[in-house]
């Protein structure tokens, strides 16, 4: 089983820099399924190639295994295609021997890893379910010269018909990460093989490795489906490929939210003191059913179901992925069963008028505004304070006035980030929004106040008039 990338971009033994491996000697490593080696057959200024050899051991391949469900029995476990075609295994080996080149970095060569340079792939036996026609359907799209020829059964025996193996050459000018972040999604998407675990973090792998191309795929459905194989997971990922617009990134806009952020105002853990903030005016309210909106990853949500006083506890975000995440925070499997029923989590928008919000005594909106579109802004304000309409509403954003105190920060605190409001706006924001709602607004610091600039994030508390 061969892989070979070549390239005619001079000097071509750059392509050496690129994936990281010289090309003046062989690479080898040793996997669970056999021996892998990468060598350049030819490495001159006009060309170079590099050939990714794969040696699986079939028999290794079986050992101390049983037999799977659907195998064919003994003889299949050991006389089978895994040696001779392009599958799966491959992409183990793309992620371990040109990982860092699939990522896009290059320390030799940076600028040239970001450049779309003439490529070349050519898997001569790949296994493709779904034919030539198939394979031309899914790297066309991406912009790539398919030559795709079906190899048949047996070349003796013409009227036998096409195996399913295709002998595939595939050119482009793209960087190379692109190429080799297509490779890596499409082959299992081809092969369909089933011989590894899928779990829930393969939609996280498959959304971060199909940034900025599955989305617009017209194959996206079959491929996230053949990719995922699940059912579950396949819609859960496609919900997020076709997210409403200007949520599209929700889950790496959350992801990245909470990390930048962190890390911005990690000198005065100002999380953990928003959070215990708000929780401690839900408390004194006397509330005892309470949404956490935008929940992320349900840090609050935790703080919150430590208190008797709440029996009911909602979070709600947008993001599977975040509300994944909670999920296995919070573990509510290993929560005595009087606390884990009071939680629910769910799916959903807040721009969008939602039943499930109606019947609350307090609502949570910690570091959310600041994500949404300002023309949104007034939808969001209906969904809270017409339609829900919780009898307090503790909400916190940033306070723009005090980023220039935060060493390093230019701009703002997240790029995800809409707008930041210095305290003026946030002020006259929420006070419009109480007197057309019939609400009363107070406002509190959260965070070490500077005389000037007030403190790091600002807290909006509304109760009904
Ligand atoms: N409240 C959490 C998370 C803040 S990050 C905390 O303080 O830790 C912002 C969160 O808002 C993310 O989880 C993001 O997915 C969510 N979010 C963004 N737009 C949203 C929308 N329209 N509806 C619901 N949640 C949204």
């Amino acid at each position: 089983m061969i892989l070979t990338i070549s390239t005619t971009h001079q000097p071509a033994t750059d392509l050496g820099y690129l994936l990281h491996k010289n090309p003046s000697r062989m690479h080898s490593g040793e996997f669970g399924f056999g021996k892998v080696h990468v060598l350049y057959p030819e490495a001159t200024e006009e060309r170079c190639t590099a050939a990714m050899v794969m040696e699986v051991d079939p028999v290794g391949l079986v050992r101390g295994r049983k037999g799977q469900p659907g195998e064919s029995g003994v003889l299949a476990q050991y006389v089978n295609d895994r040696p001779y075609s392009a599958n799966s295994f491959m992409v183990t080996a793309i992620r371990e021997f040109f990982g860092t080149a699939m990522n896009g970095r290059c320390k030799e060569r940076p600028e040239l890893a970001e450049t779309a340079i003439p490529l070349t792939a050519r898997l001569p036996s790949l296994r493709a379910k779904g034919g030539e026609a198939f394979v031309r359907a899914l790297f066309e799209p991406l912009g790539y010269e398919v030559e795709a020829r079906a190899l048949p059964l047996d070349q003796e025996f013409p009227e036998w018909g096409d195996s399913p193996y295709v002998d595939l050459t595939l050119s482009a000018t793209k960087r190379l990460s692109e190429l080799l972040t297509h490779l890596y999604v499409l082959i299992p998407v081809l092969d369909m093989a089933k011989h590894y675990w899928i779990d829930e973090d393969e939609v996280e792998k498959l959304l971060k490795r199909g940034e900025g191309w599955l989305a617009t795929h017209p194959q996206k459905e079959s491929i996230t489906r053949r990719y995922l194989r699940h059912r579950r997971l396949t819609n859960l990922a496609l919900e997020q490929l076709v997210a409403p617009e200007g949520e599209e990134d929700a889950d790496e806009q959350a992801e990245e939210a909470a990390a930048q952020e962190e890390a911005v105002e990690r000198r005065v853990s100002l999380h953990d003191q928003r959070l215990n903030a708000v929780r401690d005016v839900i408390l004194e309210s006397g509330a005892k059913r309470v949404l956490d909106l935008g929940c992320g990853e349900g840090k609050l949500i935790r703080l919150l179901l430590k208190e008797t006083q709440f029996e009911a506890v909602v979070g709600m975000d947008v993001s599977h992925v975040q509300l994944e995440k909670a999920h296995q925070r919070i573990n509510p499997d290993r929560l005595p069963s009087r606390v884990a029923s009071k939680l629910t989590l769910l799916h959903g928008s807040l721009v969008y008028r939602d039943a499930r919000l109606t019947g609350f005594d307090a609502a949570a909106v910690v570091e959310v505004i600041e994500h949404l579109d300002e023309p949104r802004l007034a939808a969001f304000e209906r969904v809270l304070f017409e339609f829900a309409r919780p009898k307090l509403v503790v909400l916190t954003t940033p306070n723009r006035e005090y980023n220039d105190l935060f060493e390093g920060l230019t701009g703002f605190r997240h790029r995800d980030h809409r707008f930041e409001w210095t305290r003026g706006e946030f002020e006259g924001w929420a006070n419009g929004v109480a007197a057309r709602f019939g609400y009363r607004a107070e406002f509190q610091p959260v965070g070490p106040v500077d005389p000037e600039r007030g403190a790091p994030s600002q807290m909006g508390i509304f109760g009904i008039a």
